[in-house]
């Protein structure tokens, strides 16, 4: 940590030389710090593994009814820019023979949205995060979210951004798919 905040101080020089700011003054003397600290936190997803979290457990008897974790807030880093983007996550599987504990699925999100990701991946990965722990009947990701990187800079029209990943019954089955999407409306 010690080398890294001193290439990061060295970083922050430079950028501050380059738009005009001194890097010295009083109010950004301990910034790159602070940065490296919160960035530390907010990308702390790399620390978890959410196969681990999400805890899949047998369930004895039949359970094939849809469950559904709607309305999932995140907040994540765009990998292209270092600029939040954030929204909410809706979940949906139809167990086979495990069942994941519902606030599981919250800490699954967060410790892939606690990475340098693009939406797109991040829908993936917890889909198939489900898929290969659960090994369900069928698992659909919707994610919506505003990105920083999009409204800041030049494209200031900031459109919510839908992303979806779908599995085993939710893409074979447009019955499953539709029930899903009116249940999450
Ligand atoms: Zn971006």
């Amino acid at each position: 940590m010690k080398d890294s905040l001193k290439y990061f101080e060295f970083f922050f020089q430079s950028l501050c030389r380059e738009i005009g700011e001194d890097s010295g003054r009083e109010g950004l003397k301990e910034t790159p710090k602070r940065v490296m600290e919160s960035f530390a936190n907010l990308l702390g997803g790399y620390r978890q593994n959410p196969k681990e979290l999400l805890g899949a457990t047998f369930k004895d008897g039949v359970c094939d009814e849809m469950v559904i974790a709607k309305g999932i807030e995140f907040y994540s880093m765009c990998e292209h820019h270092l600029l939040p983007f954030f929204g909410s996550i809706d979940i949906g599987y139809i167990p086979d023979k495990y069942i994941a504990g519902l606030s599981s699925l919250v800490r699954v999100v967060e410790a892939y949205a606690q990475r340098l990701q693009i939406q797109e991946s991040l829908t993936e990965q917890i889909a198939q995060c489900l898929l290969e722990e659960l090994h369900p009947k069928g698992v659909i990701v919707v994610c919506r979210a505003r990105h920083l990187c999009m409204s800041m800079r030049g494209v200031r029209k900031n459109p919510e951004i839908i992303t979806s990943a779908l599995r085993g019954l939710f893409k074979s089955d447009s019955k499953t798919r539709a029930e899903f999407m009116q249940l999450v409306k």
